[in-house]
């Protein structure tokens, strides 16, 4: 099979490798599409993790043969499945409080770091393997390419799920890239009023085609002072940051409002400490939290939702590229004013 090897920074190799063998508990898929996500730009442009590596785990796969040990009547070939991306190991601490996405043994997987092969995700291949129990079922009127969405917005629902968002309440979403906009599209079916803060004219418009109510430019104009304006001086109920700059998560938390809540939905880049008004959050009840990667539940829950067309990704693909094509795909997905890229490995 061909697979999209990245052996050093900046430097992606087709190669060919053997397709792999499913274990007992184990199926093999043949991938159809897989999106790349900030951190495959990253592992690209150069990570901490182990080289030889293959990316790729927002994918699309059709089942194409099973272990022995997995249940015919759950699975059969030929269908369209997702599959769960973390490597959880269900015997930690984090496992058995039903926080799988922090497991412990996930962390050190071969996910990151192998010094003896590949390390990755193993999407960017023509075949994958992956475990029968992380295998949710698509129809087949679902395109691929909505099904690569599942793990975003997976991670977007998983977001909302740990902040409470009442019906009416303002939320402020900072950042109007593919993440923003996923909260925006979530945000508006929980009910919420949603301000967008976003540096970039065009993607200000586009937040309100997707559905915002209001957008802030911060660069021009004090995003504090902004919020606070269009929500009566009392700031947002919710305030999600899906950018990755420290200044920003600062600025997050000055604009919640008393018993809000704050999500710092990105990872950090750099991730420089901030400083926090510790008494405001004391005396005005004020939760900041983060959330990273999806859960087994907030993954069934994105399936749902695009299964049943309850949330259309559909307008955020941008474009899909052939797999040969990867390193244009690569410098085309980093580039500020593009929304999500996807590979094509079969149809
Ligand atoms: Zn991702
Ligand atoms: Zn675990």
């Amino acid at each position: 099979m061909k697979a999209c090897v990245i052996e050093k920074p900046l430097h992606y190799k087709i190669e060919d490798l053997p397709i792999p063998q499913p274990k007992p508990d184990e199926v093999l898929l043949r991938v159809t599409t897989a999106g790349i996500c900030t951190n495959d730009v990253r592992d690209y442009k150069g990570s901490k993790y182990t080289y030889p590596r293959i990316g790729g785990h927002e994918y699309a796969g059709i089942v194409e043969r099973l272990g022995t040990d997995v249940d015919t009547s759950f699975f059969k070939p030929g269908q369209k499945v997702v599959n769960y991306i973390i490597e959880e190991c269900g015997m930690c601490y984090s496992c058995k409080h039903n926080a799988e996405n922090l497991c412990d043994a996930a962390e050190s997987g071969k996910v990151f770091y192998n010094e003896n092969g590949i390390s990755g995700y193993m999407g960017y291949a023509e075949y994958v393997c992956v475990k029968a129990r992380h295998l949710y079922h698509y129809s087949d009127s679902v395109s691929n390419e909505e099904i690569a969405f599942t793990e975003p917005l997976a991670c977007v629902i998983n977001s909302i799920n740990k902040t409470n968002i009442r019906m009416g309440d303002d939320v402020v979403i900072i950042g109007g890239g593919v993440m923003g906009l996923l909260h925006v599209l979530c945000a508006k079916k929980q009910g919420a009023y949603v301000i967008v803060s976003e540096t970039d004219a065009k993607r200000r418009e586009i937040a309100l085609k997707m559905g915002a109510d209001k957008v802030i430019d911060p660069i021009h104009t004090d995003p504090v002072e902004e919020v606070k304006k269009l929500t009566g001086q009392r700031g947002a109920q919710v305030v999600y940051n899906t950018t990755a700059i420290p200044t920003v998560a600062s600025q997050a938390i000055e604009m919640v409002a008393k018993s809000g809540t704050v999500n710092m939905f990105s990872s950090m880049h750099p991730n420089d400490p901030i400083l926090v008004d510790a008494g405001r959050l004391h005396s005005q009840e004020i939760k900041v939290t983060g959330t990273v990667s999806p859960t087994e539940c907030s993954f069934a829950q994105a399936v749902d939702c695009i299964e049943k067309g309850i949330i259309d990704v559909k307008p955020l693909i941008d474009k899909v590229f052939d797999y040969k094509d990867v390193t244009e795909a690569m410098e085309y997905a980093a580039r500020p004013d593009t929304y999500k890229v996807m590979l094509k490995f079969s149809d």
